[in-house]
């Protein structure tokens, strides 16, 4: 008798919970809520005895900072202790007591009397600039930690537990990926988001499984028992307990199996495609060597200063890409130019209130307002280049233009940068791609963008999932056409958008002429092996057949 081992435990809930799996892969376990950012209440209490309300905002705060402390004790993610204490010193700041004490004298209730005295915080840091303006994001934390307590709300930010657990959140924001690791992270689950989100990104980054634009994911319960299903997109309610260590077990052999995969990237009768890594820092430089990828394709130097109100210095600069670069032990990487804008907003660089960022002053386009940010980058990236004897390409990114490609590729190598290119994120790059070829060394496919652009359906948005696949016969013409300007040009196309990740679409991208596949550490054994099954011939035959509406799963 075949016992369906999902029946008695699930019949708790009824089917899995559907949503869209970005990173493969499935774990078990409970699920942990992120808790929102605190907002004041529409009405304000009026104060009855303003000695009782300061008695609750000193012992809010007071709470915070021991809090802080204690996970700065605890912790053994690098760097973290630093941000925990330097948080809590902020908490525990005599001035911000007083400004507090004396906005409740004012009449203020604890909560909104803490929310006003750092409110006024934030501003005098902000106008200080530089080092003082960076600490802006840990006074937001101790005010939203502060407000929480005091408002009885659940503690915003990744939530705490003794044990490894299951995210659950409307979505992340990129600063509160900083601190997210797979030592306390088993999977994640959102309720937004699209594939291409940068929560999806940073969930394949950490090969941690994943499923977004879950809608029903908003009523999961904190501590239930969950599996998360990252290839189907499906998150199975009321698990039970043994269920749950066979899933995790299961995992860690897949895993295993796949950490033996190692080669350079074939087809069945070798036809090269170099396989690249996409990486945010340093230690996704390091997974380089680790799953024998054939360098780095995408570096995406923005999620570096993500948190940043001020842009970094040039010195700054060298000594984080040296970092990088000097993990590449002879590598190719392919650096990007800050892509600043849309759905990772750096403050240094992005007017506020833009009415259509993703259409705005974006990605090389915030050049023609701060050239000096740019300028300054690639002055960095040689210095780091000579420094470490790298073998570096520079591209930009969001280039519409053959004009755009000239001047950023002749910047590039005027800083002593001889390799330039650009990336084809938007569609008016690859109908023109041979006009950009005239001037870059070699062109990199963005496809989340270019999905975004070519079917006019925002990336975030999870319902419109279907029109950013990129099995879309639309995106695929247009890959064809960057890549063929490619081949005439002798030059190198890749692709560096999520869409190299997938197994059953990387033959098809070969067999549309594309030369590389850049994607995170957690796809590459994947790709290499589906590639390693095909020859040449049966890749353009698979293209032909994806052109024409044809799909491979
Ligand atoms: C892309 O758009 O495909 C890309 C690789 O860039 P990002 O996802 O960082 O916008
Ligand atoms: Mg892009």
């Amino acid at each position: 008798m075949t016992v369906d081992r999902a029946s008695p435990a699930a019949s708790v809930s009824s089917s899995p919970l559907q949503g869209i799996g970005v990173c493969p892969g499935r774990a078990a376990g409970p699920v942990a809520l992120m808790g929102p950012r605190p907002r004041l209440p529409d009405d304000r209490p009026e104060v009855a005895d303003p000695a009782a309300e300061a008695g609750a905002a000193v012992s809010a705060l007071a709470l915070t900072a021991a809090d802080l402390e204690l996970r700065a004790a605890a912790t053994s993610i690098p760097g973290a202790a630093e941000v925990l204490e330097a948080t809590a010193m902020i908490a525990r700041d005599p001035s911000l007591e007083e400004a507090i004490r004396s906005a409740i004298a004012k009449g203020e209730p604890a909560a909104w009397a803490v929310d006003r005295a750092i409110d006024a915080f934030r501003a005098m840091l902000l106008d200080l600039g530089g080092y003082m303006a960076e600490r802006v994001a840990d006074l937001d934390d101790v005010r939203d930690r502060t407000v929480a307590r005091l408002l009885g709300h659940p503690l915003p930010g990744l939530p705490e537990r003794d044990s490894p657990f299951i995210l659950v959140a409307d979505d992340l924001a990129p600063a509160d990926t900083v601190t997210l690791t797979t030592e306390r992270v088993l999977a994640l689950v959102t309720v937004r988001g699209g594939p291409t989100s940068h929560t999806a990104i940073l969930a394949r980054s950490l090969g941690l499984p994943a499923v977004v634009a879950c809608a029903a994911a908003g009523t999961l319960r904190d501590g239930e028992l969950v599996e998360v299903d990252g290839t189907t997109g499906q998150v199975r309610v009321g698990i039970a307990p043994d269920e749950a260590v066979e899933t995790n077990r299961g995992e860690q052999e897949r895993r295993a199996a796949r950490a033996a995969s190692h080669g350079p990237g074939r087809t069945a009768d070798g036809h090269p495609v170099a396989l690249l890594l996409n990486i945010g820092d340093a230690a996704g430089a390091a997974a380089v060597a680790r799953v024998d990828a054939e360098g780095v394709g995408l570096f995406r130097t923005e999620f570096l200063y993500l948190d940043r109100q001020e842009a970094p210095s040039v010195d700054e600069q060298v000594a984080l890409y040296s970092g990088v670069l000097q993990t590449m032990a002879g590598r190719k990487i392919v650096v990007r130019t800050l892509d600043a804008g849309a759905d990772k907003p750096l403050p240094f660089l992005n007017p506020e209130g833009e009415p259509n960022p993703a259409l705005g002053v974006r990605g090389l386009r915030t050049a023609r307002r701060s050239p000096d940010v740019l300028t300054d980058q690639l002055a960095a990236l040689a210095l780091a280049q000579q420094a470490t004897g790298a073998v570096v390409w520079v591209m930009a990114p969001m280039v519409a233009t053959a004009a755009e490609t000239k001047w950023f590729t002749d910047l590039a190598h005027e800083a002593g940068l001889p390799v330039a290119g650009v990336m084809v994120e938007i569609p008016a790059a690859a109908l023109r791609a041979a006009d950009l070829l005239e001037h870059a060394d070699f062109l990199s496919i963005g496809t989340n963008d270019l999905a975004q652009y070519t079917l006019a359906a925002d990336r975030m948005a999870g319902d419109l999932a279907d029109l950013l696949d990129p099995w879309q016969p639309a995106l695929l013409d247009l890959i064809r056409m960057t890549a063929e300007a490619g081949l005439g040009a002798g030059k190198s196309v890749g692709v560096c958008g999520e869409a190299a990740a997938s197994p059953t679409l990387a033959p098809v991208l070969v067999g549309l002429g594309i030369t590389s596949l850049s994607m995170s550490a957690s796809a590459v054994a994947d790709v290499r092996d589906a590639l390693a099954a095909v020859t040449l011939a049966e890749c353009r035959e698979l293209a032909v057949g994806a052109l024409a509406g044809l799909r491979t799963t």
